[in-house]
């Protein structure tokens, strides 16, 4: 396996090198190949997903995983002559007339490295952008949704030559090895602490890393919020994918006079969005339901009100201790806690006493209180009076902060992210800098 890996790096290197500037014909077309690929074989997809969740909403596959994907490449094949023309900058006067611009270059190889949760657009998201910038890709799909990383391996196989695109399956060791390939840049989706190790691994061939981490996003709700639209939105972010979405909100603040209205009202939002039994998102293994379960346990144990509305959907776990598991680490899963704060203050207190969230969910229209938290919290992104759907707008860096990651992509920021910004300068015919060389004049020295 490894002299298969290394043999399939080099061949990707040789191809790189022979083309180090791929024209925007042959990057639209890569682009349309990816967008073909998921668009013919979506029930094939579908399939795939769901033998690897053993349940999970064909809706929710269609809209998070197939569309996503179809639409990030839309947005990006539109723009992508727009973001590979070289721009203009601006030249201390000194310098005129010479001219400087920025000229974004390919990097070479990309490798990437995905999650299980969302086992097809977070394989596919960072290729599209990789793709644009004119780069040859290399994936380490996730081992635990194994039809889904099977169907991408047959399917690139199918749709790309080794030279531009390969899949790698396989377990930990094979991911291991896979970060310790000089790739020049790595893009690593999943935990933090594995994002810790791949960092480590990238570190001894300085290959420069984006990290797209996990942690607790909070959904903090003001006392001037409307009660029932934000449980319709936590509980529509918690819901989706039984919990096990990177940017779902974790845990809910809300001042402690009003924890009963709100819990109300998520309690009625999670009846209102219960779904059938057949369409409801299973816990991706054994392993991770016991986790789950053992959180629930442990918060009951403690003598927590738990208002479970059955296996499936959100479970509010109401004020638990903040040793417990349910608060110590990130959920993933259909645990909502629903803390009670003093006030607002108290509230940012507690965001900022705990690492950098991916996503800080804010229901309020209290402009000051908005500009508070901007200000004075620090988050991968902040969303108001809304949960998830800052994903789905390509012009919005995504990516962490602190523990939830370093470096964001998607649409221009992902062709900028995964190109090299080199720096290119223009001397003119006539230039002016030759009274810059020695003998130098004591008077250059005032300017
Ligand atoms: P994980 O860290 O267990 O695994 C992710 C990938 O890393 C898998 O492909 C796995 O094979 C590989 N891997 C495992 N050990 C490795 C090692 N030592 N070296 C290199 N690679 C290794 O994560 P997961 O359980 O698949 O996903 C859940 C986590 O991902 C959650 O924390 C979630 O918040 C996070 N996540 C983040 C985002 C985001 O965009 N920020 C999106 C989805 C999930």
């Amino acid at each position: 396996m490894t002299r298969d890996l290394t043999g399939d790096f080099q061949t990707q290197r040789q191809a790189a090198d022979q083309m180090p500037y791929p024209t925007l014909t042959v990057r639209r077309d890569r682009l349309a190949r990816l967008a073909r690929m998921t668009k013919h074989h979506q029930l094939e997809i579908i399939r795939a997903i769901q033998t690897d969740f053993g349940q999970r909403s064909d809706v929710e596959i269609r809209m998070a995983e197939i569309n996503a994907v179809l639409h990030a490449i839309r947005h990006t094949r539109l723009h992508l002559w727009h973001w590979m023309r070289p721009w203009s900058v601006s030249m201390p006067w000194r310098l005129t007339p010479a001219r400087a611009r920025i000229a974004p270059q390919p990097l070479g190889i990309v490798g990437v490295i995905s999650p299980w949760n969302y086992p097809w657009s977070l394989a596919l998201m960072p290729i599209v952008d990789a793709f644009a910038a004119g780069n040859v890709v290399m994936l380490k799909p996730s081992e635990h949704s194994p039809a889904t990383s099977n169907l991408l391996q047959r399917l690139v196989a199918q749709y790309f030559t080794l030279e531009e695109f390969k899949v790698v399956e396989g377990g930990v060791e094979v991911a291991r090895r896979f970060s310790e390939l000089p790739f020049d840049h790595l893009v690593f989706t999943g935990s933090t602490a594995v994002g810790r190790q791949v960092a480590q691994a990238a570190a001894v061939n300085l290959t420069p890393v984006t990290l797209e981490l996990g942690g607790k996003s909070p959904a903090i709700v003001a006392g001037d919020a409307d009660f029932d639209k934000a449980a319709t939105d936590i509980i529509f972010g918690k819901g989706m994918n039984g919990g096990q979405t990177c940017i779902a909100p974790d845990y809910v603040l809300v001042e402690s006079r009003h924890i009963s209205a709100v819990v109300k009202a998520l309690s009625e939002a999670i009846q209102r969005q219960r779904p059938d039994d057949h369409a409801a998102t299973h816990a991706i293994n054994a392993a991770h339901q016991q986790r789950l379960d053992a959180m629930l346990q442990e918060a009951h144990d403690h003598g927590c009100r738990i208002i479970d509305h059955g296996p499936h959907a959100p479970a509010l776990v109401i004020d638990p201790h903040r040793e417990l598991q349910v608060m110590r680490e990130e959920i993933f899963g259909r645990c909502l806690p629903v803390i009670g704060v003093s006030d607002m203050s108290a509230a940012i207190r507690y965001v900022n006493a705990r690492p950098h969230p991916l996503a800080l969910y804010a229901f309020t229209h209290d402009k000051g209180l908005q500009q508070q938290l901007l200000q004075t919290t620090r988050s991968g992104a902040l969303v108001s009076n809304a949960t998830l759907l800052h994903h789905a707008v390509p012009s919005l860096p995504f990516g962490g902060v602190g523990e939830s990651g370093m470096g964001a992509y998607h649409g221009r920021h992902g062709f900028e992210r995964f190109s090299h910004l080199r720096g290119i300068f223009y001397q003119a015919k006539r230039s002016a800098s030759r009274m810059l060389y020695p003998p130098y004049r004591r008077w250059l020295i005032k300017l």
